[in-house]
């Protein structure tokens, strides 16, 4: 895929390959230097409230610190996508245009922000040791940890608005939905992993998940905004370059780790892994742990991809 427009952060202080300042955002004292860095700040912040919790009345943070990365909006990965995908898988400024259909934004005048919310140690640890439904800190980190994203990507489009960048975000707009397709069945016109892909932030894995640099037990939500930001390269070209069985033939650990065999050396079987997440386990945390949800993500732990990008020794020790 190209390269070209796609911004992880260009901050000359900074070379890693996504972004997670140090939190030092207090009111309006800040010492921006870069709509980048307005932005990854603004997300840490929100990230470090009290909203970030695995359910109400449970002191327990739902997500580790957030990676951020950026694309312009001008990145032919974007049409990739709809090649890929369809017809129907928006652009940024396709999304940009149905939020504020008044307003007129040329591609390169947009930035995609997207964010990677990590799951905590705690949360990984207890669903590394399950073998059939997930634990209770995952199930609750897939129901309330997700409304909090959700509360995110509203909070980070009205800050980002408020400073003079007009942002929405295009899974929580009226016109999103999923579509059928004969090569991927449902595909929606708005994907949170492709997004991060596009932004540098990770690569597929054979069970269809994200791997980025804190790893596959992720959560990832994005806005669009009309806000200049610089084009950088993504470090990848390969789109499943991070997963040790797509790029060099090895691990294929996740295959063993689902429950009802929906991933294979072809790869992830979406209906038989949804109707397990819908039939099995919304019964199971309803009657174990007392609230309406649903969750798995045994194919995210106890998996070398787990916490950061693999290599083939990290293969081994797992
Ligand atoms: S567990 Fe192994 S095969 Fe599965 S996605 Fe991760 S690296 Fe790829
Ligand atoms: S989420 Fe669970 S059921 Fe779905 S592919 Fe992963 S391990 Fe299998």
């Amino acid at each position: 895929m190209d390269r070209e427009g796609c911004l992880v952060i260009s901050l000359p202080f900074r070379r890693t390959a996504c972004y997670s300042p140090n939190w030092a955002m207090r009111g309006d004292a800040m010492n921006i230097e870069s709509n980048q860095e307005l932005a990854a700040l603004l997300i840490e912040r929100l990230c470090a409230g009290r909203d970030n919790r695995l359910g109400p009345n449970i002191d327990e943070a739902a997500w580790a610190k957030p990676l951020v990365g950026f694309c312009r909006g001008d990145d032919s990965v974007f049409l990739d996508f709809k090649q890929a995908v369809g017809p129907f898988h928006w652009t940024p400024q396709e999304a940009y245009r149905i939020a504020f259909p008044d307003a007129t934004a040329k591609p390169g005048d947009l930035a995609l922000i997207v964010w990677i919310l990590p799951q905590t140690e705690a949360t990984k640890k207890d669903n590394r040791a399950e073998t059939r439904y997930p634990s209770e800190r995952w199930a609750r980190s897939r129901i309330f940890g997700e409304a909090f994203n959700d509360r995110l990507r509203a909070e980070v489009a009205r800050e980002l608005t408020e400073r003079g960048y007009p942002a929405a975000a295009p899974m929580q707009l009226a016109e999103f939905h999923v579509e059928n397709t004969d090569r991927y069945g449902p595909a929606s016109t708005w994907s949170e992993r492709h997004m991060a892909f596009a932004a540098g932030l990770g690569t597929f894995g054979l069970c269809d998940g994200l791997i980025t640099p804190a790893g596959k037990a992720i959560r990832a939500g994005s806005v669009v905004a009309k806000m200049p930001v610089e084009p950088a390269g993504r470090p990848y070209t390969d789109h499943n370059a991070y997963c040790l069985y797509l790029s060099g033939g090895t691990c294929g650990d996740c295959i063993a780790r689902c429950p009802v065999g929906a991933i294979s050396p072809a790869g992830h079987d979406k209906t038989k892994c949804s109707e397990y997440l819908n039939n099995v386990t919304r019964p199971h945390v309803t009657g174990n742990f007392g609230f309406a949800g649903y969750g798995c993500g045994l194919c995210q732990t106890g998996v070398p991809c787990e916490s950061g990008i693999p290599s083939q020794s990290t293969d081994s020790d797992t």
